[in-house]
């Protein structure tokens, strides 16, 4: 059977068997089955992804930006990736909010009483959002006092100043091979790389019993009420996913990089689900990387470059979820936000698409601070916890996705333009 059958079988089978045990969810027999063997093996094949992330982003950029300033000159293709990063995420962001503004989802919903259990996250991040930093510190913060720290950090908010060490250090090293000096790091590099993708690989042998693992504790856990008390909600979010993924892709697809959108969402498939199933756009890189050399046939330079910033800094699906979830929550608790506001909410929802780390729960800090700006009760926090878990998969599809788009539309426009 091929992967991603497999993986779809993981999938339905997954929620299936979580929805059908959700009602015996305090049997212990069960519950120690998704204790020590489902949870574990879910987190198993996480960790082992996220264990070769920091060696995959540096090698990947260093060689990315060096070949790409040997070849097609960095600036050039740095200028389109961030035009086309800021041009996709404010139309994901005016989608949802045109969405959530026309379906009011947050008319009709009251809030329940939040459980032991969510409250104790939602202080989770509120902490978090306590130790947050001002904008100007933040940008300040992009370069790092030490690239060791900022590796073992990555995980913790420190990733876009790794991305940027390994983004100056590969200009560095080409500056070398200008003067005429052998450059013998690019061959390790390009080693460590491959060994990394060799390592996913043997990963990738764990991922229909880790999807199914992963699955089953959202369905087990949640059972169909919650998804259906915020149905409404949910929905409004995937329509307004899907209207990117299809229409707004599609448009720019054929338009701008000239490449049939259908062939090219069908290549992607895998990365689709791979995306949806891990929740996470840095877990899912190694897979884009392959799908954008091979079956997109995206120049390796442009891709690895694009690919690997955009895992961090292109999170479209992310920004739409966070302005529809803003304005939802704003709507549950009756506060009507002026034109003015919404605005902010539209110019923060961006920065926070490209502020957010690519892992599970990566944007729920932002949303914290984004719903104390507009003076929401933050408790509102508990009713998005209970369908996180399930939006988190949708939106990273769509993250992953625009990233493969913009790796498209710069590959297009670098090399014919
Ligand atoms: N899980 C998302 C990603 O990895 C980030 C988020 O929206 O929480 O792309």
């Amino acid at each position: 059977m091929k992967t991603h059958y497999k993986l779809i079988l993981s999938l339905v089978l997954g929620s299936l068997a979580g929805l059908f045990l959700h009602p015996y969810n305090q049997n212990e027999f069960i519950q120690n089955i998704n204790s020590y063997l489902l949870e574990p093996l879910g987190q198993i094949f996480l960790r082992s992804i996220f264990m070769i992330v920091v060696p995959m982003i540096m090698s990947g950029l260093i060689v990315g930006v060096y070949q790409l300033t040997s070849h097609h000159g960095l600036a050039q293709v740095a200028k389109k990736t961030l035009l086309f990063t800021l041009l996709a995420s404010s139309i994901s962001v005016l989608v949802g909010l045109v969405m959530v503004n026309g379906f009011r989802p947050g008319d009709g919903v009251t809030l329940s009483p939040l459980d032991a259990e969510d409250l104790n996250k939602v202080q989770a991040v509120q902490k978090n959002v306590a130790a947050s930093k001002p904008m100007a510190q933040a940008l300040v913060e992009i370069i790092p006092k030490n690239p060791f720290e900022a590796a073992t950090k990555a995980f913790d908010g420190e990733i876009l100043a790794l991305m940027f060490f390994s983004l100056i250090f590969g200009v560095a090293l080409f500056r070398q091979k200008e003067k005429n000096q052998e450059v013998l790091w690019i061959p390790l590099f390009e080693e460590c790389y491959r060994a990394c993708m060799k390592i996913v690989e043997w990963v990738m042998g764990l991922a229909p019993y880790a999807v199914f693992a992963l699955v089953f504790q959202s369905t087990f856990k949640f059972g169909h009420p919650i998804l259906l008390s915020l149905g409404w909600y949910v929905l409004v979010v995937i329509m307004a996913l899907l209207f990117q993924q299809f229409v707004v892709y599609s448009a720019l697809l054929k338009w701008l990089a000239k490449r049939s959108p259908l062939a090219f969402f069908k290549a992607c498939r895998e990365v689709y689900l791979y995306a949806f199933a891990t929740s996470s756009s840095n877990a899912t890189l190694p897979r884009s990387l392959e799908i954008a050399e091979h079956k997109l046939k995206l120049s390796p330079e442009i891709s690895r470059f694009v690919l690997t910033i955009g895992s961090t800094a292109n999170q479209n699906g992310t920004a739409l979820f966070e302005g529809i979830t803003v304005l939802f929550l704003a709507q549950v608790y009756g506060i009507d936000l002026e034109l003015s506001q919404q605005i902010k909410v539209i110019l923060m929802s961006i920065l926070a698409g490209v502020g957010t780390a690519g892992v599970p729960g990566g944007s729920l800090p932002l949303i914290m601070i984004l719903t104390q700006q507009m003076g929401i009760p933050v408790e509102g926090m508990g009713l998005i916890m209970g369908v996180d878990r399930f939006l988190d998969m949708c939106r990273t599809t769509l993250n992953v996705s625009g990233d493969l788009v913009i790796a498209a539309l710069v590959d297009d426009k670098a090399t014919t333009g």
